[in-house]
């Protein structure tokens, strides 16, 4: 709480230059799943040069149905590192349980528990003892109250780099995937010293919403945004109607500077 640590938490990154918590929004930006090397490889192109300072792909995917694409596994997290050695961008992925934590620790810059996940706690508690940050989703059906112990799980291990992402909460509207709760923000500013992140990909689930909603948590001096973005959204093997294409995310990232976030 910030009772007890007043300052926020910053999390530096490669040689510090990249600070996550410092007052800039960093763009974490890429396709829900990584499909192959040349998908990933031309998307974080696009990404950088529009102003992407992280790349989110994911080989490890939590789906609802078990029939439905499950990500590449271990080839996947050889490919963002690919990215990572062509780009210099910095890799977040996920972590579906305590198992895949080694692999995803080795490759990524930040392992990312997924929304599903938040109160896994085996999987909390061995993030906590991973040597990486930790990107933690909130539970769709999460309070904020559940949220915070969560990441008390993560950080009572020893690991403080913890990244708040609100991502949507289910409600009852049908009009958008979940709801995505902007209450919480100042909320978790106030109570709170740990950097937040807003996913507004995964709570609004169709495209024409992502990028006002990205621009509405933007002026809440939120420390990341965390966007879908696929080179051909309506081929994606998942969350293709969510995603933003290249040139949807530039469009997203010259908008938020003339709007003058600090991007
Ligand atoms: C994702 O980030 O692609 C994902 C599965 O997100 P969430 O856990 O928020 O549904
Ligand atoms: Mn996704």
């Amino acid at each position: 709480s910030r009772e007890m640590h007043p300052d926020n938490t910053q999390i530096p990154f490669g040689n510090g230059d990249v600070v996550i918590g410092n007052g800039r929004l960093h763009l974490i930006a890429g396709p829900c799943a990584i499909e192959s090397e040349s998908q990933a490889i031309k998307t974080a192109i696009k990404v950088k040069e529009a102003g992407a300072t992280f790349f989110r792909g994911g080989a490890f995917k939590p789906r609802t149905s078990p029939y439905s694409f499950q990500g590449l596994g271990e080839e996947g997290l050889k490919i963002l590192k690919k990215v990572k050695d062509e780009t210099g961008l910095f890799i977040v992925t996920e972590a579906i349980d305590v198992d895949t934590v080694d692999l995803v620790e080795e490759y990524a810059d930040v392992i990312q528990i997924g929304t599903r996940n938040m109160q896994n706690y085996a999987l909390l508690r061995r993030a906590g003892r991973a040597k990486k940050p930790v990107l933690l989703k909130r539970g769709m059906w999460a309070t904020v109250d559940e949220f915070l112990m969560a990441a008390e799980y993560i950080m009572s291990e020893g690991n403080d780099a913890v990244i708040l992402c609100e991502r949507g909460i289910r409600t009852f509207t049908k009009h958008s995937r979940n709801t995505l709760d902007l209450n919480a923000i100042p909320f978790l500013q106030r109570e709170t010293h740990l950097p937040i992140c807003v996913d507004p990909s995964h709570a609004a689930g169709r495209r024409y919403q992502v990028t006002p909603l990205a621009k509405a948590a933007s002026v809440m001096n939120i420390d990341a945004l965390l966007i879908e973005v696929h080179i051909q959204p309506e081929m994606a093997l998942s969350d293709g109607p969510q995603s933003l294409t290249p040139e949807e995310f530039a469009t997203l990232c010259k908008e938020l500077r003339d709007m003058q976030i600090p991007v």
